[in-house]
């Protein structure tokens, strides 16, 4: 791998029309798209524009939709790179690998920085060593992210995001002040919510009269925006393999079967 691959870096066409429910969360993130848009306003005033925040929620929520989101609202580069790439990695890469995402944000900022599994890096030191990976090559990860974060200077326009399923584990310099000191959490959604989730995901899907988006969502306790979005898909895979022409009732009924089958094989192994 050439270091231009160690992450990655787009211009999210991600917007807020794409992100259903979430409303706390989403009126939270608001500001950091306006902190990324116009920081004269704060920074007149004498304000320092927070360097970063942690999206907390369970997988599936849309952690990485929320930050893909802000960054095509700003319309501002989104650089992207996951904690796990790292465990693995052989003492002192991932670290460079951190100072050099910092060094090319900096380049092109205003900008956000995502951070998926930040766990995976920034666990408590000490704990869940056995887990997977190196220790020392997650504490010197770790310790660069910190270092870099306390680096730059604020009101750099660098806004860096990180997603965790547990905020609970995380170590708690990554948390203090001047770093990742903003929470935003994201909860399964509820009955309301997952119907707006399933009418972002039916806007492509063409389906019969016999489909009622109040339904599939009363069919849907505890499942995530992701596995409605996988429904969806999955629904119009379907009635293509029957060669339908549009997608039914059935067909959703199916994809919301196959959608447990596939969670609870992942969660069990079932015979
Ligand atoms: P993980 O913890 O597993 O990384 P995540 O919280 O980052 O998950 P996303 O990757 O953002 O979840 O969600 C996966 C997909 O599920 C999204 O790309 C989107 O299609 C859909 N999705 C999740 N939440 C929502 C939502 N609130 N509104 C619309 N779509 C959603």
């Amino acid at each position: 791998k050439t270091t231009a691959t160690l992450f990655g870096k787009e211009n999210s066409a991600v917007t807020f029309k794409d992100v259903a429910g979430l409303e706390d969360a989403q009126m939270e993130v608001r500001e950091i798209v306006d902190f990324l848009k116009n920081p004269g306003v704060y920074t007149r005033l004498g304000a320092k524009i927070p360097k970063g925040a942690i999206l907390v929620g369970p997988p599936g929520t849309g952690k990485t939709l929320l930050a893909k989101a802000v960054a095509g609202e700003a319309r501002v580069p989104f650089f992207s790179i996951s904690g796990s790439e790292f465990v693995e990695m052989f003492v002192g890469v991932g670290a460079s690998r951190v100072r050099d995402l910092f060094k090319r944000a900096k380049e092109k900022a205003p900008c956000i920085i995502f951070i998926d599994e930040i766990d995976a890096i920034g666990r408590s030191r000490g704990k869940g060593a056995f887990l997977t990976g190196s220790n020392d090559e997650r504490e010197s990860t770790l310790n660069q992210l910190l270092t870099e974060m306390d680096g730059f200077g604020t009101n750099n326009g660098v806004i860096v995001l990180a997603a965790s399923n547990r905020a609970d584990i995380l170590d708690p310099a990554l948390l203090r002040p001047g770093r990742f000191d903003r929470h935003i959490y994201l909860e399964l959604p509820n009955l309301t919510e997952r119907e707006a989730i399933f009418k972002v995901h039916l806007r492509p899907i063409i389906t019969d009269t016999s489909v009622d988006v109040h339904f599939l969502a009363t069919q849907t306790p505890g499942f995530s925006g992701a596995d409605i979005a996988n429904i969806c898909n999955e629904s119009a895979l379907i009635a293509a393999r029957k060669k339908e022409n549009k997608v039914n009732k059935q067909d959703f009924t199916d994809a919301i079967d196959r959608v447990v089958a596939g969670s609870e094989k992942k969660g069990k192994i079932i015979s």
